[in-house]
């Protein structure tokens, strides 16, 4: 038999690079990048590059439904019938006999939109309640507040695209050279070509994108807002403000100026470990930029003040007029290939299918026709920390978890693991047994992975992919709508006769019509011949919308963009203090995805990290008798971590660095970074604080 060519997207990141996969006659794959993509023009990055090995190794995989008759007992193999009876008869009888709220679903932005789509509809339309939450509250709910709050609808203005067409670029809390790293190396070509291009980079690390800029700003964690003020002061007493953009296009400019001007700069530049000299050159370079972008990831949005960063940062964009022209804009990056989907689908507790409100009574009863069910619940559903605690608590007493690994990636990991000890009933449907949560699972059920189903995401860029069935899953693993359209059967529920994920699709895409995000003609047909479209698409012939806001009218009852006024200009984390004096802040290695259930099956990528490590300035090392390599407890008030030390002037002073990839280990959980974190949220987005958690730091004795 010939090998078979397949043209998909790639399951890592929010850049959404196009891949072609081939397979042999054996089922096994390969993969080179998609030199006919807009995205990455043919170029992968090490992860992507690497993603075979994850399809082709089955050895972790979930192959059977598996379930625990008590908390005391053994998993072991089941039927699918008696594996979704069970489910259903638990869910009926804690739901019977403690509310709708007692039970909760927690998914993942690597869910494809049908399957975003299809367990929200299950969840708010039929189980009664809004608790039904994802790990992309982790990772972007901040951006989607701050988009709301500024132009009036959660929506990323540019394309990649205008990558090309921009001068200046300031990239803040992110680290694209290795976590975007293809959309990065899009802006390095671009910069390469055009050395007048001036990249700005607010980090407290000098990360590789730091290293490469022209300017780097190694901020002290969490004093963003305050810096974003200072350079919009000089933006405004240097004369660079956009009046005419600013005039007919915004509101609420007066305010927002008066805040600025009243800003000193001398406290600005306390607070932020940044010179007066270095606030005045990003103005200079803002100022007299013909296109700008800003680029932000988890840097800002991860915080106690995530919002408050992000509209701060909006600000300076609307200003300096650059939105809704080519080459200019805010652009917030996400961390999911698929956390853009979760939002169209509204995949958050907080949210509605097709970007509705759920605190909007008219939206809740359009979507409850829609789905032909009475009402929706106008309760706002518990958000993932919330979720964990309800749990913890007893106030929750049952949760599904599909396609994410929280005991690791949550914060505060051992107050998750007592959640999930007390939890009556935990069901993990996911691909491999991997993952820690899987542990304990009372039922284990095995879905299908990448390349094993059919479903669509989009990208960064509200670009929408269609990705194909390439192969069959192994063992009884079957596609994730199959479990829940299964599920909804057991459960009696109607409005579940689905046959393909191409009827959920259409459905999905229906409840757009009309909407800012309408893709009613974007059906699975163009997205297979004609390829991928950014959303909206509100016509046969459309060829979708690159670049919103162009003809300058917002999504706010009065069509113009709002400057929002942060409810401080502090940041209200808990700050170091004698017996936790230094500020650690977490993030990811270049060559691992979130907590390394694929990435860290395949041996070249352990090559770059092998384990993990705490960045430490060498003044901070000295100071406490570290050497590099030695191993130091860390320790805050939630927990410990014992880790070797890398000793590095790449990070500020008071400031220490841990990645969050790496789970609990068979000996023990003390390379889990999130044992330290700290279980504040963004008040409004409910975004976890991972940015900054006070600790303290020294050499380990062996007892
Ligand atoms: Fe995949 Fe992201 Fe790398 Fe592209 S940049 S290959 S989407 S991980």
């Amino acid at each position: 038999m010939q090998n078979t060519e397949i043209k998909t997207t790639c399951s890592y990141c929010g850049v959404g690079c196009g891949i072609i996969v081939t397979k042999d006659s054996q089922n096994g794959v390969s993969i080179r990048g998609d030199q006919d993509h807009p995205v990455n023009r043919g170029m992968l990055c090490s992860k992507g590059r690497n993603l075979h090995y994850v399809v082709n190794d089955t050895s972790d995989r979930i192959l059977h439904p598996e379930m625990r008759w008590s908390k005391n007992q053994p998993l072991e193999q089941v039927s699918w019938d008696d594996a979704l009876d069970r489910a259903a008869a638990v869910f009926s009888s804690i739901i019977k006999k403690y509310g709708p709220d007692s039970v909760g679903f927690y998914i993942s932005g690597q869910c494809l939109t049908e399957e975003y789509y299809l367990v929200n509809k299950l969840v708010k339309g039929f189980l009664k309640t809004n608790n039904i939450d994802t790990n992309s509250r982790l990772c972007m709910s901040s951006a989607v507040v701050g988009y709301k709050k500024t132009f009036g609808e959660d929506s990323v203005p540019i394309a990649y695209e205008d990558i090309e067409l921009a001068d200046t670029f300031l990239i803040t809390g992110a680290n694209p050279a290795w976590c975007h790293p293809i959309l990065y190396r899009r802006l390095e070509q671009h910069k390469e070509k055009n050395p007048k291009v001036k990249v700005i980079v607010i980090d407290p690390r000098r990360t590789d994108t730091a290293a490469a800029a022209d300017l780097h700003l190694q901020i002290i964690p969490g004093s963003d807002v305050i810096l974003y003020h200072a350079i919009a002061k000089k933006i405004i007493e240097k004369g660079y403000v956009d009046h005419d953009f600013v005039r007919n296009n915004t509101e609420n400019f007066n305010a927002y100026k008066d805040l600025i001007l009243s800003t000193s700069l001398e406290k600005a530049s306390k607070l932020c470990g940044i010179s007066i000299a270095d606030i005045n050159l990003t103005a200079d370079l803002i100022g007299k930029a013909k296109g700008f972008i800003t680029l932000w990831a988890m840097g800002l949005n991860q915080s106690v003040v995530g919002v408050d960063k992000n509209t701060a940062l909006l600000n300076i964009s609307l200003l300096t007029g650059h939105v809704g022209k080519p080459g200019s804009g805010p652009f917030s990056l996400t961390g999911q290939p698929n956390a853009m989907g979760g939002r169209e689908v509204g995949g958050m507790a907080s949210l509605l299918a097709a970007h509705k409100e759920l605190a909007n009574p008219e939206h809740r009863q359009e979507v409850a026709d829609f789905w032909g069910v009475d009402t929706i619940s106008e309760k706002p559903g518990l958000t993932a920390t919330e979720m964990f605690e309800a749990l913890e608590s007893g106030k929750m007493k049952a949760v599904w978890i599909i396609c994410t690994n929280p005991l690791v990636s949550l914060p505060d990991s051992r107050k998750v693991e007592n959640a999930l000890k007390k939890a009556k009933f935990v069901v993990v449907q996911d691909i491999s047994h991997n993952a820690d949560t899987a542990k304990f699972a009372d039922l284990l059920l095995p879905a299908a992975g990448w390349l094993e189903k059919e479903g669509t995401m989009t990208n960064s860029e509200r670009r929408i992919s269609y990705l194909p069935k390439g192969i069959n899953p192994p063992g009884e693993a079957l596609p994730d709508i199959e479990i829940l359209i299964r599920f909804a059967k057991k459960m009696n529920f109607n409005g579940f006769n689905f046959n393909t994920a191409e009827e959920i699709y259409a459905e999905h895409c229906a409840l757009t019509k009309n909407t800012n995000i309408d893709i009613s003609f974007l059906n699975y047909s163009r997205l297979k011949n004609e390829g991928t479209f950014q959303w909206p698409v509100p016509d046969y012939g459309h060829p979708g919308t690159p670049r919103l806001f162009t003809d300058k009218k917002f999504y706010t009852p009065s069509q113009k963009a709002i400057f929002n006024l942060p409810s401080s200009i502090e940041n209200k984390s808990v700050q170091p203090n004698d017996k936790f004096p230094f500020i650690l802040t977490t993030g990811r290695v270049r060559d691992q995805w979130h907590t390394m259930t694929k990435t860290g099956k395949v041996a070249r990528l352990m090559t770059h990290t092998p384990t993990p490590t705490l960045e430490i300035n060498p003044i901070d090392a000295f100071k406490n008798n570290i050497q590099d390599g030695d191993i130091v407890e860390v320790n805050s008030e939630n927990g410990n971590v014992r880790v070797k030390a890398k000793i590095t002037d790449a990070i500020r002073e008071k400031v220490v660095f841990l990645p969050m990839h790496w789970g609990k280990k068979l000996e023990n959980d003390l390379n889990r970074t999130n044992n330290l974190t700290n279980t504040l949220i963004d008040p409004i987005s409910k975004e976890p604080d991972f940015k900054f958690t006070s600790v303290s730091v020294k050499k380990y004795k062996k007892p």
